[in-house]
């Protein structure tokens, strides 16, 4: 019933927030008029806020659909790590607020080219960096390392946040578990994000690990293959 529940109320969700996004864009487009500088920086945001709102749907129509049985689409292919952090970095500068907040690639030598489904990737990456600014509650870091270690490529997202209790970390990848249950909890969130990273990274080959100490920060870090044409010659399997 309630897989049930979250397929109709997200499916009943999505067919109006997807008019809403299309009459925002006719207003941004300025096909209905000019708009002022402050009108159009209204609807900018308007727009951020509707997209946010649809991949929220989005998750939880999806976490319904594999708990139904179904299965996520995804194509895995040779991916470049570095350009999908850089496609996600701007969606999450947005919605790093008032807070003092550095979101950084830390870039040291080459990066290679991985095995994994792009879109997926710049999904996971959202709900990591997403979580890694919401749980730093006024200043902070947040990094991306890049790692080679023979056949994998790590990803590592890092903050310097409020970390995450030992005996809690087991259970952050069930679907809606939070540290933080309490109505009047400081962070928002429906607990989906790392249920989603985690169904994403089965459906396309990667793993994740987490490493965190309370009031210093917490590392999320993503292994997936390297893609055999970025490998030394010599390592490779014909
Ligand atoms: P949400 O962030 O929407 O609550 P998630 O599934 O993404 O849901 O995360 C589940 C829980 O794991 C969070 O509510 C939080 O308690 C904890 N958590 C996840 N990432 C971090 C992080 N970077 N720092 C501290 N706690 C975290």
């Amino acid at each position: 019933m309630k897989t049930n529940f979250l397929s109709i109320v997200s499916h009943e969700l999505r067919t109006p927030l997807t008019s809403i996004i299309g009459f925002v864009h006719l207003l941004t487009e300025g096909r209905v008029g000019e708009t002022s500088p402050a009108q159009a920086d209204l609807l900018k945001r308007v727009s951020q806020h509707a997209s946010h709102l649809q991949s929220m749907v989005n998750d939880v129509l999806e976490i319904a659909e594999v708990e139904a049985g179904g299965i996520i689409n995804a194509s895995v292919q040779p991916v470049d790590p570095l350009a999908a952090v850089l496609r996600v970095i701007p969606k999450i500068e947005a919605r790093r607020g008032t807070k003092q907040i550095t979101i950084e690639p830390v870039l040291q030598g080459r990066i290679p080219m991985m095995l994994g489904d792009a879109h997926a990737l710049e999904r996971i990456l959202f709900h990591l960096l997403d979580n890694a600014v919401k749980f730093i509650p006024h200043a902070g870091r947040v990094t991306i390392e890049f790692q080679q270690r023979e056949h994998d490529l790590d990803v590592t997202v890092a903050d310097s946040g409020i970390g995450i209790p030992k005996e809690n970390v087991q259970r952050i990848f069930e679907h809606f578990y939070q540290v933080d249950f309490r109505l009047e909890r400081a962070y928002g969130g429906m607990g989906i994000g790392l249920s989603v990273v985690k169904m994403l990274l089965e459906a396309t080959g990667g793993r994740i690990r987490v490493e965190s100490s309370v009031g210093l920060g917490s590392r999320f870090t993503l292994t997936y293959p390297v893609s055999v044409e970025h490998l030394p010659a010599e390592s490779r399997v014909n």
